[in-house]
């Protein structure tokens, strides 16, 4: 089972965050566990599960939040080389049930992922 879904109440200021970008769809925060000098997650505000739930009514949202994040890796000074992740359920490591992309660089990236 996944747990609470913690990003709402990011979403809705129940909770604080080190919020760094936000406008109708999406917010963009620093992870509080990050696995690279930037670690940033950009979420929509529409609730969605998993990656697996997208819908063809969320092709405009996707594409925003890719745009967001190349924006943020611009921004962030990490464009000559990043990385974006999305985790799909528990198998692939997800444990906030809310659609999110991690963005991360400022080092080299190791490949394969774990
Ligand atoms: P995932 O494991 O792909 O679902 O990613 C969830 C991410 O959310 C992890 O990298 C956590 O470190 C991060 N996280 C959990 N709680 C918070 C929080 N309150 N503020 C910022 N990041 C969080």
């Amino acid at each position: 089972m996944l747990a609470e879904n913690i990003f709402l109440k990011i979403i809705n200021r129940q909770l604080p965050a080190k919020i760094i970008y936000e406008d109708d769809l999406c917010l963009a925060f620093h992870d509080i566990n990050p696995q690279a000098p930037v670690h940033v997650l950009i979420i929509p505000r529409k609730e969605i599960r998993t990656h697996s739930d997208i819908t063809e009514e969320d092709k405009l949202l996707l594409g925003h939040l890719h745009l967001v994040a190349a924006k943020l890796a611009r921004q962030l000074g990490i464009d000559n080389g990043y990385r974006i992740i999305i985790n799909c359920k528990e198998g692939a490591g997800q444990t906030v049930p809310h659609l999110h992309f991690h963005l991360l660089g400022g080092r080299i990236m190791g490949w394969p992922p774990g």
